[in-house]
């Protein structure tokens, strides 16, 4: 799986190339190549590129469109349910993620060893997935390796008890090299999924084989999970991975490249404000914009927009008994601040708009303040119950206002 020898020569010859290549899916061994391209406007890039420029290199070089892959690929990726796309090479590292890539790649190379268990942990599309299978793809072809998500985990043991198999439902765990459990969080309140996989950890833990674990957040942190389970998880390394601004401009640009959009500043400067600290979420948006374009509104369509934000700033300001210009205004009084929070929430979720155009139609000057009023709105009402109740009350009477 390594893309290694390939790379560095295109990377000592050509620094810009490199970064292209790199999006590619690269297999590399003793005698051959194997380059993979998202589509064919790239393999015939590739193949114009390296007729020119790769003389005199040992081993054979064959380029192919994932498409004509696709097949083979779906047929293959049954046993170890790895995703041969997600690679190390294709991850872009920054300082926010690269203690989590380092590591990753670490145990890549030598698992069971430094650290074991690795749990890793952070937000909704940060990569973590990526990694996991960044991992097995590497080893695959020496270890005995198994990618699975929590969930998945479970239903099989369901499935193997309801079936009398439970023995060869654990045989196949026990004799694993590499397992890389994925959405550990679900294991809140599965008694009996905890009470096997804790006898599988045990006894892989034992044998020194590598776990990796991933969850959206901390072990201390995964409530009715027990305590043993959780102190084994404690036991090992804990990484959080995260984005940063950096980290999220050198994704822009790679997605960028990917989709083969125009890499100059505007087009970086667009997606970045449109977006949130979200990879997945930056990815939609890219793959949108390869469809659509940047599109600027005709006149009267930007007006309607006004129209229909004024029209939920003022039923939020009513519901909160607030005057609705204090929502455009840089008022700190806590209700305001909260009207005001509620109201752009609202602008995202029923009019989809730009972080950027909300923030101008707040009277902000960069779109940093809606994010946050979005992500702070969720987050109330995940844990606050009357105050989802609110919000999905605005929105309601907002939807059937505008019609929708
Ligand atoms: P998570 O498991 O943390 O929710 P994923 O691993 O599923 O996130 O990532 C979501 C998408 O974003 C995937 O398509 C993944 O390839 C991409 N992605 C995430 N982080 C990076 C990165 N650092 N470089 C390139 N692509 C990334
Ligand atoms: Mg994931």
């Amino acid at each position: 799986m390594e893309g290694g020898s390939f790379l560095n020569l295109i990377e000592s010859i050509d620094k810009f190339a490199v970064g292209i290549f790199r999006q590619f899916l690269i297999r590399e061994d003793a005698d051959k190549v194997l380059i993979l391209t998202p589509n064919e406007e790239y393999k015939r890039w590739a193949i114009a590129y390296l007729s020119t420029r790769l003389k005199g290199f040992g081993k054979k070089v064959v380029v192919e469109c994932e498409g004509e892959r696709k097949e083979q690929k779906e047929i293959k990726s049954t046993k170890d349910n790895l995703l041969d796309k997600y690679t190390f090479e294709n991850f872009v590292v920054g300082p926010s993620n690269e203690l989590a890539y380092k590591v990753c790649l670490e145990v890549a190379k030598n698992p069971g060893k430094l650290f074991n268990p690795l749990f890793i942990y952070g937000r909704s599309g940060l990569g973590k997935t990526h990694l996991l299978h960044a991992i097995g793809n590497q080893l695959k072809a020496r270890y005995r390796v198994l990618y699975i998500p929590l969930m998945d985990f479970s239903d099989s043991m369901v499935k193997a008890f309801k079936e009398n198999r439970v023995e060869e439902f654990r045989e196949k765990f026990f004799n694993l090299d590499v397992l890389l459990l994925d959405d550990v969080q679900f294991l809140v309140g599965k008694e009996r999924t905890q009470i096997e996989l804790f006898r599988i950890y045990e006894k892989l833990q034992a044998e020194e084989k590598q776990i990796v674990l991933v969850s959206d957040r901390h072990p201390r942190d995964l409530k009715d999970v027990s305590e043993r389970l959780i102190s084994r998880f404690e036991s090992g390394l804990i990484i959080e991975i995260g984005l940063d601004e950096e980290t999220k401009r050198r994704i822009i640009k790679q997605k960028l490249i990917l989709y083969g959009l125009p890499l100059d500043q505007e087009t970086i400067d667009y997606v970045f404000e449109n977006t949130g600290y979200n990879v997945r979420e930056i990815e939609g948006f890219v793959k949108t914009l390869k469809v659509s374009g940047i599109k600027r509104l005709p006149k009267s369509e930007e007006l309607d927009k006004e129209k229909k934000v004024q029209l939920i700033i003022n039923t939020v300001a009513k519901g909160f008994k607030l005057n609705p210009e204090l929502l455009k205004k840089d008022t700190k009084e806590r209700k305001v601040i909260n009207a005001r929070h509620i109201a752009m929430f609202l602008c995202k979720t029923i009019l989809n708009l730009p972080y950027s155009q909300i923030g101008e139609f707040f009277g902000k000057k960069d779109h940093t303040a809606v994010m946050y009023a979005v992500k702070k709105v969720e987050q109330r009402c995940r844990e606050d119950r009357k105050f989802m109740y609110m919000v999905s009350f605005f929105e309601k009477s907002i939807r059937k206002s505008l019609g929708l």
